[in-house]
């Protein structure tokens, strides 16, 4: 998980946000107890085709790099996206349209996460929190690619979007061996005497590529290759 620099707030929501939440209490405010739950299915999906305005979601995407705004995967398709709110709907229906509290996320992380949103036990907010402050991963022995948790935050944020779970497991490591391989083939070509300027400026925007926001898994990536000896020359190429 990486910082996300909230995006400015899209037309459509300066435009409909303020009336969007008026209807939406309103609505609630005529169901029994006064719950987004008890809200007929009409009402709830009218709420989400409001909120996953492709403008919306357009900039959700963009300023997640196209990416899970949690588990740093990659969403190729935006149609796999969904739109999480940090604080739940259903317990804060008040923030159902406000823009800091909407995260591009992929269907998993946003299916585990749920309703979760305990006040005096919060997990990780990438977009106010520093997530690599709150967690890393184990790069060596048997638990590589698994999530190391910093602290107590880091640890539940772990546990309530099953951040190790199998299938993320998977592509985290097959994306920590790539780099691997690549930091291999990057060491041996910078030890070429022969190397062009040209080339090792290649290698540098490389290791950029692996490292930076766009990249797939991100953090681990860039916290892998800060474990190298080297990573500050090639940073710096
Ligand atoms: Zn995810």
């Amino acid at each position: 998980m990486i910082s996300i620099q909230k995006a400015v707030v899209p037309q459509k929501l300066v435009r409909l946000g303020r009336p969007w939440r008026t209807w939406l209490m309103q609505q609630i405010s005529h169901t029994p107890n006064r719950k987004w739950s008890e809200l007929p299915d009409r009402i709830k999906n009218l709420a989400r085709t409001k909120y996953r305005n492709q403008e919306i979601k357009s900039a959700l995407r963009a300023e997640a790099h196209s990416k899970c705004s949690y588990c740093e995967t990659y969403i190729a398709g935006a149609q796999y996206a969904d739109i999480d709110h940090f604080r739940p709907i259903s317990k804060h229906p008040l923030l159902a349209f406000e823009w800091r509290n909407l995260l591009y996320s992929c269907e998993l992380c946003n299916e585990e996460k749920s309703d979760y949103g305990k006040p005096d036990e919060s997990i990780i907010n990438p977009s106010i929190d520093n997530p690599e402050s709150e967690m890393t991963f184990h790069f060596t022995g048997l638990r590589h690619g698994w999530v190391n948790p910093l602290t107590l935050k880091g640890e539940r944020t772990r546990d309530v979007l099953k951040l190790d779970r199998p299938d993320l497991l998977i592509d985290r490591r097959r994306r920590l061996q790539e780099v691997r391989d690549n930091i291999e083939i990057y060491r041996a070509a910078l030890n070429d005497p022969n190397l062009q300027d040209a080339t090792r400026g290649m290698v540098g925007r490389l290791v950029r590529s692996m490292t930076g926001a766009d990249a797939s898994f991100s953090s681990m990536c860039n916290q892998y290759v800060d474990t190298q000896q080297d990573a500050r020359v090639w940073k710096a190429l």
